[in-house]
């Protein structure tokens, strides 16, 4: 089937694509391509452009306009549906993330097509892309296909092999006309959340998740601590949030944040199934819980019965020690 698959950016507001595009672009040049990238926003820079060619983007259609900040999902997703209208790719992609998710499945409607929420797979079958979706939080797979293109998907991050940076590689920057449509919705106030310093739940390679067990949002700073030396998001299950000791934004599970790590490690999390819905593709698993019985052992790749007050502390130490030789 002729025309492109399309990738979403997603950037960090400032001018940069984020890195979860790397595995984006490389699915889309893995599945034939040709692999563009799709970049709405009000401020791009050179380097980002640079960043997304050398991922292997072979074009980068940019809408830049002062409009589209902030970001209001009807707005993207009209403009971003005129532009689909005028191009006819045969496949639109973006990384699950808050915006994205929200973006693309308003694109779907508006394009009166199907979307493949949370793909973690992807095959094309006589011209035909089939996708692979978890259902059922995460107990079954689905394998799914559209009735008409373009074929729209978000992809989970840490489950597609990114593509390898070539630095030196040029895409073509085509800057289309697009209309950006008056919003509906008047933007009032933004408030920047304050950084914990650490990396960001989903685009972390290794994640520590702190579940009921920790006892209260004071004792959170253990983990963090770790965080720090090993270079890990920090994130909580529901009890823990909806007790008001994390924040909704570090909820993994089912009703938060999806992730894929290469390591999580689960403190005091009992692994009911809403929560391993959100973190079961991780790579490596490793559970600390009091009681031998709790359902985390079972999709466990290592598993400690033990007080969580008294392994974290050892492990931090036993993480510097090995990350100073
Ligand atoms: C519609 C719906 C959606 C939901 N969505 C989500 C979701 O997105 N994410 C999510 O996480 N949950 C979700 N839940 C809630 C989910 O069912 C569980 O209630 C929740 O995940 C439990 O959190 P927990 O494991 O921290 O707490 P608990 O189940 O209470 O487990 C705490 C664990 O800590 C252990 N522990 C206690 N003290 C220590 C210690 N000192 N050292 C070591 N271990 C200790 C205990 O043995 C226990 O296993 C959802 C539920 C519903 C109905």
């Amino acid at each position: 089937m002729a025309g492109a698959i399309w990738c979403v950016v997603e950037d960090d507001r400032n001018g940069l694509p984020k890195k979860v595009m790397a595995e984006v672009l490389g699915e889309a040049a893995r599945l034939g391509g040709p692999a563009e990238a799709v970049w709405l926003t009000d401020k791009a820079s050179d380097d980002g452009l640079k960043q997304l060619a050398s991922w292997g983007a072979t074009k980068v259609w940019l809408v830049e306009n002062a409009e589209l900040s902030p970001y209001r999902g009807g707005v993207w997703a009209e403009a971003l549906a005129e532009l689909a209208a005028q191009q006819s790719p045969k496949a639109i992609f973006g990384p699950v993330t808050s915006r994205q998710r929200e973006l693309l499945a308003r694109l779907a409607a508006r394009l009166g097509v199907g979307i493949s929420a949370d793909s973690v797979g992807f095959t094309m079958e006589s011209d035909r892309l089939i996708a692979t979706r978890p259902v059922y939080a995460g107990k079954l797979l689905s394998r799914v296909t559209w009735a008409k293109s373009p074929w729209i998907a978000t992809l989970r991050p840490n489950v597609f092999r990114p593509a390898e940076a070539v630095a030196g590689k040029t895409a073509a920057v085509e800057r289309p006309t697009v209309k950006i449509p008056s919003a509906r919705m008047k933007f009032v106030e933004r408030r920047e959340e304050t950084s914990t310093g650490l990396p960001e739940l989903t685009e972390a390679e290794i994640v520590i998740s702190g579940g009921r067990g920790m006892k209260g949002p004071e004792n959170y700073v253990i983990l963090e601590d770790m965080g720090k030396v090993i270079g890990a998001a920090v994130g909580a299950s529901r009890a823990a949030v909806d007790a008001g000791w994390r924040p909704h934004r570090f909820q993994i599970g089912q009703t938060g944040r999806t992730i894929s790590p290469k390591l999580y490690m689960g403190f005091g999390v009992s692994g009911a199934i809403q929560h391993l819905a959100g973190m079961r593709t991780s790579k490596i698993i490793v559970a600390v819980n009091k009681d031998p019985e709790a359902p985390i052992f079972k999709i466990a790749d290592y598993g400690i019965v033990a007080d969580l007050f008294e392994v974290v502390p050892t492990l931090t130490q036993e993480f510097k020690k090995l990350l100073e030789k």
